[in-house]
């Protein structure tokens, strides 16, 4: 019963879907950044301006959420590699499979991420 070989599938897979994401969101922050550099350096002032602005800043959180994620995946993926996999970071205990299925990245077990919320 070695559970970490579909743990660590799972992460894989949930690391290249996010990397995709990444690409994409890179990709459309290049669009953006090209229609802003291409015209007026003042585009605030314009009226077209602020529906670009508010898409760039979706865009960038969105980047950035993406790359926190990652960086989840890449401690659960160190801590496979250690052998700590699946024990919560605060309190020790095992943290149920039906929960890392779900959110496989997660450090914590229910009581110790409910109590940190
Ligand atoms: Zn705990």
């Amino acid at each position: 019963m070695d559970q970490g070989d579909g743990s660590r599938d799972a992460l894989l897979h949930h690391r290249v879907v996010l990397l995709g994401e990444l690409t994409a969101t890179d990709a459309a922050l290049d669009r953006v950044r090209a229609i802003r550099s291409g015209g007026q350096d003042d585009d605030e002032h314009d009226p077209d301006g602020a529906p670009l602005s508010g898409e760039w800043s979706r865009l960038e959180g969105n980047r950035r959420a993406t790359i926190t994620r990652l960086a989840e995946i890449e401690c659960a993926l160190s801590d496979l590699a250690h052998g700590s996999y699946g024990i919560c970071i605060d309190c020790g205990a095992s943290i149920p499979e039906g929960r890392l299925e779900v959110l496989p990245a997660t450090r914590q077990c229910v009581d110790c991420s409910s109590r940190a919320g």
